[in-house]
């Protein structure tokens, strides 16, 4: 039903919608497409997590696209069976053929309702951020299994930690789980930034509407589809096909000085187009400036580091008025 087993060309080919359809694998599991880069894999006898692997939110975070749809390619071809019932998010295949992070607005600043806010704004990638809220609704609803969402992305820059990942905020009611970093370590994963604030991300919808483990897992710098070093994501897909395949999450072991943590300290937005950095423009994330080091200026505000040091992430001045330019992030423990 799907030609070569290859998902992401046929979504790839149906850049905004694909009329659903479902079919059995040999052996008996459901699959079931719904709607172009969205496919569910649902065993006959599933285990006990329901689980969401995203990619391509970004169009040209070609990493795990590709580490992805290799999984899915040897499921739906019977080489793999998979344990878990599991839903595989491709997520703006439009900006894929363009090979571009975004053909009109940054699909994950547009989760949790923020597709429909803001006067006189209709595109399509706000169409797409409010399918996939419905599709992850649609996927956990009455679920009791325990609930993951897995978003992959790679960082525009270089970071002194080549893989990352962002810990949605969870409110007062809700822990940590060391669990879950310790499978996020078997990816390859050992820095982790806590967030203090609710968000717009894809990540910190399922965290905060479906009560999901929520993740947004950075695996390192963008590159042009086909150009990736495979080998530096051999960890990262391995732990990906145990993760379907396997009844156990796989984990790596908990030892405390393997793994680093950064709360945000604090979020600057932009005010103007005057809004400019005063480091380099190839500045790695997480690299540290000292207390009193002016990083930004905007018109008349001017940005200095307030803690003994601040460490920068995802610094981009080229944002929207209104829109995050870079967090700063300071080291702090979990689990001590
Ligand atoms: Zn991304």
């Amino acid at each position: 039903m799907i030609p070569h087993h290859d998902f992401l060309a046929l979504s790839r080919a149906h850049e905004w919608q694909l009329e659903p359809f479902s079919f059995s694998l040999p052996h008996g599991d459901r699959v079931e497409v719904w709607d172009t880069g969205v496919l569910l894999i649902d065993p006959l006898h599933a285990g006990h997590r329901a689980q969401i692997i995203s990619c391509g939110i970004h169009g040209n975070e070609t990493a795990p696209i590709e580490l992805c749809n290799q999984l899915l390619g040897r499921l739906l071809a019977g080489e793999l069976r998979a344990c878990h019932k599991t839903l595989f998010i491709f997520g703006n295949p439009a900006a894929m053929n363009l090979a571009v992070r975004e053909v009109e607005e940054n699909l994950n600043r547009l989760f949790s309702g923020a597709h429909s806010r803001g006067a006189g704004h209709h595109n399509r990638e706000r169409q797409r951020a409010a399918r996939l809220e419905q599709y992850v609704e649609r996927f956990f609803a009455g679920e009791s299994r325990e609930r993951c969402h897995y978003d992959l992305h790679t960082a525009i820059r270089d970071s002194r930690y080549e893989k990352f990942a962002v810990y949605p905020y969870l409110g007062e009611a809700r822990s940590y789980s060391q669990e879950q970093v310790r499978f996020l370590a078997a990816c390859g994963v050992r820095t982790f930034l806590l967030s203090a604030s609710p968000t717009t991300t894809f990540s910190y919808f399922s965290s905060s509407r479906c009560q999901a483990h929520g993740f947004t897992v950075e695996l390192g710098k963008v590159r042009p589809f086909g150009e990736n070093d495979m080998s530096r994501f051999a960890d990262t897909y391995a732990a990906l096909e145990a993760l379907v395949t396997e009844d156990a999450l796989p984990a790596a072991p908990w030892q405390r000085d393997e793994y680093r943590f950064f709360a945000i300290a604090r979020v600057l937005n932009k005010h103007s187009d005057a809004f400019r950095f005063l480091f380099d423009d190839d500045v790695a994330n997480f690299t540290a400036f000292s207390r009193g080091t002016v990083l930004a200026e905007d018109g008349d505000l001017r940005y200095q580091v307030e803690a003994e040091a601040e460490a920068v992430v995802f610094p981009n001045a080229k944002v929207a008025i209104g829109q995050r330019t870079v967090l700063l992030v300071v080291p702090t423990t979990l689990w001590q």
